[in-house]
């Protein structure tokens, strides 16, 4: 057996230092804890938004505070020609980009049968258009990057189904497929592609459920509550960082132990 190559000096403060990282919905909820955690490793993040100027503006500010740099990029991510704009200042200003997570997201509950075509489209439009959208627009950079990462948010509803979310656990569900064959795409080039699979994460987004759905769910939580956005970004981060370079093609959940 040949001798390990195992290191024993310290970890790297900032693993992530001199990379590129975009991060889609990035104003608020989980994506905002995504884009500090990223910047706390050193990499450059672009947060990514649709309308909340404030909050984006904030949070470039808090990163720029602590040293690091950021970039406010408003863009809504269904729109093809808004994406590529923003692609373009990101790549202006902080050039070619090694790290996207696409995490920007919406919900429109109802039941199946009240669920209109509309409702339906705008969830898939977002979530799931969204998402090829971006990643349509930093591909190359991916691909080519020494580490390329391309980490998509999606949900354990995707995996569990959820009443009255037909659409958005379709949308999340088809994140699982289009991972899986951009790790296969991307793979050839050393390139990654993970899912991250949240179980409930106190954020706006729950927020606009029910108080009494809200009890049902998590009555149903192994660990008896809910999460916050800091408890989803370490795996963010492991699977941004070298550490994940030979994990490909996986969700990984981060659940407080729901089955699916
Ligand atoms: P949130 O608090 O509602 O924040 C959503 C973020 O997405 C905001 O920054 C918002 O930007 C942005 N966004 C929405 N539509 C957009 C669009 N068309 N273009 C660009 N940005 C857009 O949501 P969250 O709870 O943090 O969820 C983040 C991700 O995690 C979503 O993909 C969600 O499905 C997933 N997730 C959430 C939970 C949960 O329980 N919260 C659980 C599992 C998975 P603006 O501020 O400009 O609107």
């Amino acid at each position: 057996m040949s001798e390990t190559t195992q290191r024993l000096e310290p970890l790297d403060p900032r693993p992530l230092a001199g990379r590129t990282c975009v991060v889609t919905g990035g104003s608020r909820g989980i994506g905002r804890s995504i884009a500090f955690e990223l910047a706390r490793c050193g990499g450059e993040v672009a947060v990514n938004y649709r309308s909340s100027d404030a909050e984006a503006r904030a949070v470039v500010d808090r990163i720029e505070e602590s040293g690091e740099t950021a970039m406010a990029a408003q863009g809504d991510v269904s729109d093809p020609t808004q994406v590529g704009r923003m692609a373009e200042e990101v790549h202006d200003e902080l050039g070619s980009v090694d790290v996207l997570v696409n995490n920007a997201g919406i919900t429109i509950d109802r039941k199946f049968e009240e669920m209109t075509h509309e409702d339906w489209q705008q969830v898939i439009d977002v979530n799931l258009g969204g998402t090829f959208n971006c990643t349509k627009a930093f591909f190359e950079d991916i691909r080519s990057a020494e580490h390329g990462r391309l980490i998509n948010i999606s949900s354990v509803v995707g995996q569990q189904g959820n009443y009255g979310q037909a659409n958005y656990a379709t949308s999340k569900g088809g994140l699982f497929a289009f991972t899986r064959t951009l790790a296969l795409e991307l793979a050839g080039d050393g390139s990654t592609a993970n899912c991250v699979a949240p179980g409930f994460v106190k954020t706006d987004m729950l927020e606009k459920v029910p108080e009494r759905v809200q009890e049902r769910i998590r009555s149903k939580i192994p660990l008896d509550r809910f999460a916050e956005p800091e408890d989803i970004v370490g795996m963010v981060r492991f699977l941004a960082s070298d550490h994940a370079s030979y994990m490909t093609g996986q969700v990984l959940g981060v659940n407080g132990g729901l089955e699916w």
